[in-house]
């Protein structure tokens, strides 16, 4: 047993994790974070799996909320040495035809190249970002409170202003379909809406894709790797007199009555918590595992462990080291592809996306692998021996392929890593054998058992579907951010709005600890959404 008191104990030391005790430790708050792993940060890793001196991303990769995740500047988080990349040639597709598509940071670039494919769509795509970005603070008050009624009506109305009541109805596929007219523009759209970690197909989820859409062109890369940041994280949390122990998986909330007020590890010790213990990690084990049979009742336990994981949210991920950086054929039209940040290869129509999406839902395979890649190097040359390349590549797949059980990843990820490059060198001709020193294959598995709070490897931690968003998320009955325990809080990212470092989780809990416990004005909150009106 430890003798410390706290005032607040968090489970899990991810980014959600952290950033909730970096705000209590600054207001003063005694705060402890327990994690289970030997290092904090969960989704913010970096990793030397290839060859000494390469670092790879093995989770986040693209920060699409950089600077505007309010803890970026409530932490001060550049005085602590953070820094982004922000690429200009940001997102982009080589086609098989020779040409490409670049989207950038600076606009007049985007409508430029989009009016070479249409100059209909360059219109279509230049009113939309006018439109929706002049909304940037309602869809930021979305984002970052808890999710009630009239937050979300609020929203609603904006979208519904702009877009027509048919958003809600329909899927995000058929809403770029009918938005955009040539397919690689539709494909690329799409492409991005997709690795926000959803299932683009999916009807009555048009609205969290249309959002995305508006910060098309804000992916960041972390200077020195994604882990970065939650060193920096951590950093103010422990400078602020926060106790951070790694290698804690906890494994029960102590109660006393109704009422949480400590934790066990697996290690057999105790720590108490005088206000509350926050879980920043997934429902099943707070809920569910760590608490006596049905303390939450066993009707909430069953609809607990029946949520949905892993759908258009698990990945199978390709780590490379490399001697060059690709060059791709569609240089030539376009030299800028090389530089461009976060490559889509391999949806070139928006039939090829559905298709992916498919193919994961029916736990299949992609027959023509279709990839999400990076060259984090070429923006920050330090991530690999000086001269060298790291290589990221992405796509979705499923947890577990047909009726085989999630191990038999074990057995293809290497055969399927190969089918994968080639698809990649059908573009980018020096992708070969001899360039690439060493390969990393990352599977959903690899995922699950690493990050066990993301459960079927989803990393949403919980799957982003009709039934689990706004305020049906993870539940309603769960939505508020308390739990039927007395002191006891959700806060990771199976909550309002969703995983992905967006922050949002953990800030939307701190808004309901804060009134709880009566420190909402000491928390060091620079933008407080919450009031502003729409
Ligand atoms: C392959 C992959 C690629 C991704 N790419 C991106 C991307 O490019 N951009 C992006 O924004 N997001 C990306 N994500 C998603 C992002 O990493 C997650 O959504 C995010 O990390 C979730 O943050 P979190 O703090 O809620 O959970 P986590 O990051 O999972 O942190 C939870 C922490 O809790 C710890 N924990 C679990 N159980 C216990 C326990 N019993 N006791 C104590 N500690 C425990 C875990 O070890 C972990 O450190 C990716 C994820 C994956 C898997």
């Amino acid at each position: 047993m430890s003798n410390k008191k706290f005032d607040f104990i968090v489970i899990g030391g991810g980014h959600q994790g952290l950033a909730v005790g970096a705000y209590l430790a600054k207001a003063g708050e005694r705060t402890l974070i327990l994690e289970r792993r030997n290092e904090m940060g969960g989704g913010l890793s970096t990793e030397e799996v290839t060859l000494p001196g390469f670092y790879h991303n093995l989770h986040s990769n693209f920060h699409g909320m950089i600077p505007l995740m309010p803890q970026y500047n409530d932490l001060e988080l550049e005085k602590v040495g953070v820094r982004y990349y922000h690429p200009e040639a940001n997102l982009g597709m080589p086609l098989k035809d020779g040409r490409c598509l670049v989207w950038y940071v600076d606009e007049i670039k985007t409508y430029e190249s989009i009016a070479k494919f249409s100059k209909k769509d360059a219109d279509a795509y230049a009113d939309f970002k006018s439109k929706v970005t002049a909304h940037t603070d309602a869809m930021l008050r979305y984002i970052y409170s808890p999710p009630t009624k009239e937050s979300i009506e609020d929203t609603h109305k904006v979208l519904v202003s702009l877009l027509g009541e048919e958003v809600f109805k329909i899927s995000a596929y058929d809403w770029v379909k009918s938005y955009f007219e040539n397919p690689h523009v539709q494909a690329l759209a799409l492409f991005h809406m997709s690795i926000a970690g959803y299932d683009i197909t999916q009807k009555g989820l048009a609205h969290p894709g249309i959002g995305y859409l508006a910060f098309a062109t804000n992916w960041q890369l972390c200077r020195g790797g994604s882990h970065f940041l939650a060193h920096a994280v951590g950093g103010v949390f422990v400078r602020h007199g926060g106790d951070l122990v790694e290698n804690s998986p906890v494994k029960e909330i102590i109660l006393e009555g109704n009422r949480a007020v400590g934790v066990k590890t697996q290690d057999g010790k105790s720590y108490f918590a005088e206000k509350a213990v926050i879980s920043a990690i997934d429902l099943e084990q707070t809920l569910v595992n760590f608490l006596p049979q049905n303390a939450v009742g066993k009707e909430l336990c069953e609809k607990i462990k029946k949520l949905e994981h892993g759908r258009g949210d698990s990945l199978f991920g390709i780590h490379l080291a490399l001697k060059e950086a690709p060059r791709y054929t569609a240089a030539k039209y376009n030299p800028d592809i090389n530089q461009t940040f976060n490559l889509n290869i391999g949806y070139e129509t928006p039939e090829d996306v559905a298709e992916h999406m498919d193919e994961s839902n029916r736990r299949e395979l992609p027959k023509h692998p279709r990839l999400n890649v990076s060259v984090n190097t070429l923006f920050d040359p330090t991530q690999a021996p000086k001269g060298f390349h790291t290589g990221l590549m992405w796509q979705f797949a499923p947890f577990e392929i047909g009726d085989k059980s999630p191990e038999y990843w074990n057995e293809i990820k290497h055969d399927f890593a190969q089918k994968c490059i080639a698809v990649w060198r059908e573009y980018a001709p020096n992708m070969t054998e001899d360039n690439i020193l060493a390969v990393y294959p990352y599977t959903p598995l690899d995922t699950a058992q690493k990050m066990v709070n993301m459960r079927r490897g989803g990393f949403h931690t919980l799957s982003l579907t009709p039934e689990q968003f706004d305020d049906k998320r993870p539940l309603p009955e769960l939505s508020g951010f308390r739990t039927p325990i007395e002191g006891l809080y959700l806060a990771g990212s199976a909550m309002h709005c969703h995983g992905g470092i967006v922050g949002s989780p953990s800030y939307n809990a701190l808004q309901v600890i804060g009134k709880d416990f009566g420190i909402l004005d000491k928390l060091p909150i620079g933008n407080k959404f919450w009031e502003k009106k729409a």
